[in-house]
């Protein structure tokens, strides 16, 4: 294979001129976007949010559907305060063409509180804004578009979809399988979450599951009959004490445990008692340790007090493969010949990239803006990282498309 090339041919050179005509107007996008509140489950904002982008994409001529969402596994209701249990639809909007198939992603969803006083883009100098979302990942959804339209408007036909999620700050239970489908009927997967710190590329990312143990045990009222009673809390804290030991982040485990709950009174024996907890993994192998370690907390259900067990890896593990590093090659070679390195890192943090890559799609998925302070009330995005992200997604999609499919990673 040559080297990427380092300098801009003409026509990328008028993408380059396109994107920055649109300064402006990206900025004030933003602020539009910023304004509509996303976080928690509001679905009234989301379905704002989705018309904006639907409208952007429908006046290029494709066609959008909505998907209705699965269910999240029911043990994991109460590990999220706050989260709606409403289950907000899927987008996939989408153009016909030829060429490799691009699958571009982005999650309408923030963490932000859509009633708090965090509701609003807003300089604050070093050129820099703060705002919910403005990194996470509406700046980054909105290069995407804007990436589409500058190529459509210089005449470059790319045939792509475009799908957006609005639980992945949930764990994107409601849209894996359409995530996992829809990966498997495209060539390239992009997704646009923010650059790492440095404005640095993820081309390796941790999995991560999510598990729960259930202590179950004899309630009693603690003055008249305690020694009936069997507290699950203190089963449940019998395990808890053992579970930091599962971590080994040399070894690329890593457990966290929170939130927990057990008992309803002070005067009885609890009967109940859960707990909820997280892990990330780098590698399979390290998922499957993680597995068997908590399954090891387990008795059978009859005994008393009883711990049950469950356990998902919703988010497998993402190493680099030669698919992911030669889009990620091209990826910084437009990035130098704009004029900025594009550095590469590895992270524990996950996103709907672990999910595309498992399906087997080489995928970049973090291509938004460079920004930082993600989920705080101080998230920040670059503002110059508007014009040159739309430039770099639009001319790399165009490079990647008169290259051909790349070779699937599985
Ligand atoms: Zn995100």
């Amino acid at each position: 294979m040559t080297a990427p090339r380092e300098r801009l041919d003409e026509v990328e050179e008028r993408l380059l001129a396109a994107a920055r005509v649109r300064s402006s107007r990206l900025r004030e996008d933003l602020a539009a976007w910023v304004a509509i509140p996303t976080g928690r489950g509001h679905l009234e904002g989301i379905e704002r949010q989705r018309e904006a982008i639907v409208d952007r994409l429908a006046a290029l001529g494709a066609t959008a559907r909505r998907i209705a969402g699965d269910p999240r596994p029911p043990w994991l209701h109460g590990s999220e305060a706050g989260t709606s249990r409403a289950i907000p639809d899927a987008s996939v909007i989408t153009t016909p063409g030829a060429g490799p198939a691009f699958l571009l992603v982005g999650h309408l969803d923030t963490v932000h509180d859509p009633h708090g006083a965090f509701q609003r883009l807003e300089e604050v100098g070093g050129g820099r804004a703060v705002g919910p979302g403005a990194a996470d990942m509406k700046g980054g959804i909105l290069v995407a578009v804007a990436a589409l339209e500058i190529l459509q408007e210089l005449g470059h036909a790319v045939r792509w979809t475009f799908l957006l999620n609005a639980d992945e700050e949930t764990g994107s239970f409601h849209s894996a399988r359409l995530l996992d489908a829809e990966a498997r009927r495209h060539d390239v997967g992009l997704v646009f979450e923010p650059a790492l710190p440095g404005g640095a590329l993820a081309i390796a990312r941790m999995g991560a599951g999510q598990f729960r143990l259930d202590a179950r045990g004899r309630a009693a009222h603690v003055g008249r009959d305690f020694t009936e009673g069997v507290s699950a809390v203190t089963a449940l804290a019998r395990c808890l004490v053992k579970v930091p030991e599962f971590s080994d982040p040399s070894a690329g485990r890593l457990v966290n445990v929170g939130p927990i709950s057990g008992g309803a009174a002070t005067n009885i024996v609890p009967d109940h008692a859960v707990a909820w907890g997280n892990v990330r993994f780098a590698d399979p192998a390290a998922a499957a340790r993680l597995g068997r370690d908590l399954a090891s907390l387990a008795t059978p259900p009859t005994a008393m007090p009883s711990i049950a067990v469950e356990f998902l890896a919703n988010r497998p593990a993402k190493p680099t493969t030669p698919a992911v590093e030669a889009i990620a090659n091209e990826a910084a070679a437009v990035s130098r010949a704009l004029g900025r390195d594009l550095p590469f890192a590895t992270t524990g943090g996950v996103c709907d990239g672990n999910i595309l890559h498992q399906a087997g799609l080489p995928t970049l998925d973090n291509l938004g803006v460079r920004g930082g302070n993600l989920h705080r009330l101080d998230e920040f995005v670059e503002l110059d990282s508007l014009v040159e992200r739309t430039a770099l997604v639009a001319i790399l999609i165009r490079r990647l498309s008169l290259a051909g499919a790349p070779r699937r990673d599985r």
